[in-house]
């Protein structure tokens, strides 16, 4: 199958945006030190550039595996949490949740919900897109850097069907 590729949002921007994300949560977390939680794979890259642009002291960070799409670019309207997150790594923590993107909303909705349970002091959600027009669960997202329109988009980090993650910039895809 071929894709076209169309540049959306470049390294400058991206790194404007993380910029500020760092900054608005070392303003919001001072004399705290919170757990990052990155929904894998696709914050992978996102997440290695925003703690690095943060001066907050992290205490710990921590990865889960959230079922995605596979290899279609439509959302199954189910989200599965695979794999397990301690309670000691979440109870009277302040965790913040690392995604990159938010389409319907039914990914991160369904890990805070569970996280919850596990009594965190706080629980932030922290992505780098949203694309609102999909959305089927509500969502607070705390630090956002892009709003985008309902296209389907891979690179630095999210994929398609596991290519396109290294590229540096992000991208909408179509198939051909
Ligand atoms: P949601 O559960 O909010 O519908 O979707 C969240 C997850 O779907 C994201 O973590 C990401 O893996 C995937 N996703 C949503 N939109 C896109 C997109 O435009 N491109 C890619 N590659 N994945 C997406």
């Amino acid at each position: 199958m071929k894709e076209r590729l169309e540049l959306l949002i470049g390294q400058e921007a991206i790194a404007n945006a993380v910029d500020r994300l760092a900054k608005a949560i070392d303003r919001d977390y001072q004399q705290r030190s919170p757990v990052v939680l990155g929904i894998l794979k696709g914050s992978f890259i996102f997440l290695a550039d925003l703690v690095r642009a943060m001066q907050t002291p992290i205490q710990d960070i921590e990865f889960i595996r959230v079922s995605s799409y596979g290899s279609a670019t439509v959302s199954s309207g189910q989200a599965k949490i695979l794999g397990n997150i301690s309670e000691a790594t979440i109870a009277n923590r302040d965790v913040i949740v690392v995604e990159d993107i938010i389409d319907t909303g039914i990914t991160t909705s369904t890990l805070l919900q569970a996280l919850q349970r596990y009594h965190p002091a706080s629980l932030k959600l922290c992505a780098l897109l949203d694309k609102p027009d999909r959305r089927r669960q509500p969502v607070t997202v705390d630090y956002l850097g892009f709003t985008i329109p309902d296209r389907f988009i891979v690179g630095y980090g999210i994929d398609f069907d596991q290519s396109y993650r290294q590229l540096s910039a992000i991208y909408t895809l179509k198939e051909l």
